[in-house]
């Protein structure tokens, strides 16, 4: 959902990669190719960069419409 600031393994920050990770994959780069020439080798940082999602343009409307029932919800109550 939102990016992981760091690995919650070994705790070594992979917030500062994963942009310019982000990029090179969806330019159509290898990401076992992209991650080896970023130099991030553990396996645990590698897993947080391949297994995030971002979902969060997907999740937002939900959390908009919740907020508009409320005030309508709070205007009716009044
Ligand atoms: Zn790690």
């Amino acid at each position: 959902m939102l990016k992981p600031i760091r690995c919650f393994t070994c705790g070594s920050l992979v917030a500062e990669k994963y942009s310019e990770f982000d990029k090179l994959v969806k330019a159509g780069g290898d990401p076992n190719e992209v991650m080896n020439s970023m130099k991030i080798n553990r396996y645990c940082c590698r897993r947080m960069l391949l297994s995030n999602v971002n979902i969060i343009d997907h999740v937002l409307p939900f959390y908009e419409y919740l907020a508009q029932r409320r005030a309508e919800f709070e205007s009716d109550t009044l």
